[in-house]
C-alpha cells in the first residue's frame, strides 16, 4: 500500500460515505467552535456561497445547511417544498427511491411512485404520461446516482419534461453532487440535495439543499416538521449571517471546509470527476480480468460505485472476502439489491488510481475459493 495516500487509518473505506478523508480534513476537527461567533459564523457563509457556486453558474440559487445524515435533508426538503395540497410523483429504481416514497408515506403526503425496476432507468415515456394525465402532481423526485447499483439516472432528460410540464423539480444528487459536473441551470432543478460525507470528502454529520431562490421563497409555513423546515433554516442562516437554528456539527462543519478548499486546489468537480472514472475504470478492468460480472451495463453506470455479482461458487462467502481484503486494507460494501446477489465497491473519497491498483492485487490475494 501506497504510504503516502494511506489516511490516518488502518483501511481505506471502498463505501459510498462516509468514505476516506484526507489527514487535513481530519485534522480540521481538532478544535472547538462557539455557534454564535463571527469566525464560525464566516465559514458557514463561505460554504453555502460555494455550494450554490458549484451547483450553478447562475445567480438566483442558494444553499440551506441542516443537522443530521443525508435522509434527513432529503426528509426536510420533501417536508419544506411540497404544499399540504400538493401531490407527489417519486421515480424509483432502487433503495434510495423508495426511501423518497416512503418518506412522503410517514408524512401523509399525497404521493405516486413510478418504480422502473433496480436494473433499469426510469420511462421516460411513462413519466410523461403520467404528469400529462395526472393534473394533480405539483412536484417531482429523483436520485441521480442510485446509490443502490450504482444506477446513473437521466437527471437532464427528466428535467426536461419536469420543466415542460411545469412541475417543481427535486434531485437526491447525494451521492453524484461535486463527483459529477451538474448544473442545476441545465437540469432544470429547483432543489438538490446532497450530504456532507459523500464526493465533497468531508465526514458525516450534516446535509445540505441547494435551491432555486424563488422557489424556496414560496416554501414559508408548509413544513410539517419544526426541526426540518428548511424555509426556516434558509432565513435564519440569510438573516443571521450563517446561524443555525439549532445546535449544529461545529466540528464537522469545519471539516467541510477544509474539504471544500481540498475540491477546489484538485481543480474542482471536473478534475474530481476525471478522477472517479479513472478510479472507476481500473476497478471495473481489474475485477473483470478476475473473473467478476458488473451488475449493470456500462451505459447505466456511474464512476461512483459500482454492483458486482457474488461468485457462483459453493466455497464461496462474502464475508470471508470482505475479512480477507479488509486485512489487507481496503473495506467493501455489501448488496443492497432485492433481485440479484451481489456486493459493492465504491471508487470516491480520498483514494486514487494507485489505490484501486492495490485493491486488485488485494482482491486477487483474497480469492480463497478458487
Ligand atoms: C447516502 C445517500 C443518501 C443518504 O443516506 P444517509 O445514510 O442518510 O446519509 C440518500 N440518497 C442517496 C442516493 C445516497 O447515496
Amino acid at each position: 500500500m501506497d504510504a503516502k495516500n494511506m489516511p490516518d487509518n488502518p483501511y481505506f473505506l471502498l463505501t459510498p460515505g462516509p468514505l476516506s478523508t484526507s489527514k487535513p480534513v481530519k485534522s480540521a476537527m481538532f478544535r472547538d467552535w462557539c455557534t454564535w461567533d463571527k469566525d464560525y459564523n464566516d465559514i458557514v457563509q463561505d460554504i453555502r456561497a460555494r455550494l450554490a457556486a458549484l451547483a450553478s453558474r447562475n445567480n438566483g440559487y442558494t444553499s440551506v445547511l441542516m443537522q443530521g445524515s443525508g435522509t434527513f435533508s432529503v426528509e426536510a426538503a420533501i417536508s419544506t417544498a411540497v404544499p399540504h395540497d400538493g401531490k407527489l410523483l417519486v421515480l424509483a429504481n432502487g433503495h434510495y427511491g423508495d426511501r423518497i416514497a416512503l418518506i412522503a408515506q410517514r408524512m401523509g403526503l399525497e404521493h405516486t411512485v413510478l418504480d422502473s425496476g433496480e436494473v433499469q432507468r426510469p420511462d421516460l415515456d411513462q413519466l410523461r404520461q403520467t404528469l400529462d394525465q395526472d393534473t394533480a402532481i405539483t412536484h417531482v423526485a429523483v436520485v441521480h446516482c442510485e446509490t443502490t447499483t450504482g444506477m446513473l439516472n437521466p437527471v437532464q432528460e427528466i428535467g426536461r419534461i419536469v420543466k415542460q410540464a411545469g412541475k417543481v423539480y427535486i434531485v437526491d444528487a447525494m451521492s453524484s453532487f461535486g463527483g459529477i459536473p451538474l448544473d442545476m441551470a441545465d437540469l432544470g432543478a429547483d432543489f438538490i440535495v446532497s450530504s456532507a460525507n459523500k464526493c465533497i470528502q468531508g465526514v458525516p454529520g450534516f446535509g445540505f439543499a441547494v435551491a432555486k431562490k424563488s422557489e424556496l421563497e414560496q416554501c414559508q409555513g408548509r413544513s410539517r416538521s419544526l426541526s426540518l423546515d428548511m424555509h426556516d433554516q434558509w432565513q435564519e442562516m440569510e438573516n443571521k449571517n450563517g446561524k443555525w437554528r439549532y445546535t449544529s456539527p461545529t466540528h464537522v462543519v469545519r471539516a467541510f471546509a477544509q474539504a471544500l478548499a481540498e475540491l477546489e486546489d484538485e481543480g474542482g468537480v471536473a478534475t474530481r470527476f476525471a478522477r472517479y472514472t479513472e478510479n472507476h475504470r481500473i476497478l471495473v478492468e481489474g475485477m473483470r480480468e478476475l473473473g467478476f460480472s458488473t451488475l449493470l451495463p456500462d451505459e447505466f453506470q456511474s464512476p461512483i460505485i459500482t454492483s458486482f455479482s457474488n461468485p457462483d461458487h459453493p466455497d464461496y462467502d462474502f464475508m470471508r472476502f470482505y475479512g480477507l481484503l479488509k486485512e489487507r486494507g481496503f473495506v467493501i460494501y455489501p448488496g443492497k439489491v432485492t433481485g440479484a446477489n451481489t456486493f459493492r465497491i465504491g471508487n470516491i473519497g480520498h483514494v486514487f488510481p494507485q489505490d484501486m491498483r492495490s485493491l486488485i492485487g488485494a482482491v486477487a490475494e483474497s480469492m480463497y475459493w478458487r
